[in-house]
């Protein structure tokens, strides 16, 4: 009976010795290997930004914001000597309308919001108020096509569809107080 006692108690502090060690190796394992992760992905994010032309990795020009956190908004003018980048269609309008006159024969591209695509920003369908926000509040939500705004608008409870050209100042700042 004593013999079995201590048989018991040796067990059992084996099993507890055996098994505490065990555990955190096992959380520092855990660790290290997310550590290694985030050192492959960083790695890889920065790589594919110094070969790719398509994927913006500066800051919002108007309002500073790293523009590459907001793939489903970014947008760009693209002029003669550079490419403005921009978190979202609001702060590109901003710069747009500010400096319209000097900007007016550029290339702006917008991102659709249902496929993603870089569209052409001067022939895309924007929908305002709606219950979807962007990088920074209200915003306007750009699609390729009529068709595309007029469902999101139907799903979203959008006001009104409007064409780059319709966008006026007095239109951003109400985006803007909303
Ligand atoms: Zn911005």
């Amino acid at each position: 009976m004593k013999i079995n006692f201590v048989f018991f108690m040796l067990l059992m502090g084996s099993l507890w010795t055996c098994n505490s060690p065990k555990s955190s190796k096992d959380d520092h394992h855990t660790q290290h290997q997310s550590n290694t992760d985030e050192t492959k992905s960083s790695n890889s994010e920065s790589s594919s930004k110094s070969t790719s032309t398509e994927i913006s990795t500066g800051d919002c020009i108007y309002c500073g914001m790293p523009v590459v956190e907001f793939p489903k908004w970014q947008t760009s003018i693209l002029t003669d000597k550079e490419k403005m980048e921009f978190c979202s269609p609001r702060c590109l309008f901003i710069e747009y309308l500010e400096q319209k006159d000097k900007l007016q024969d550029t290339k702006v591209l917008v991102t659709d919001y249902y496929d993603l695509e870089k569209i052409d920003g001067r022939t895309a369908f924007f929908v305002i108020k709606s219950d979807v926000l962007g990088p920074m509040g209200h915003d306007l939500v750009p699609f390729k096509t009529k068709a595309d705004a007029e469902n999101f608008q139907n799903d979203h409870q959008g006001q009104k569809i409007l064409a780059f050209q319709e966008v006026t100042m007095e239109i951003i700042q109400e985006l803007v107080n909303q």
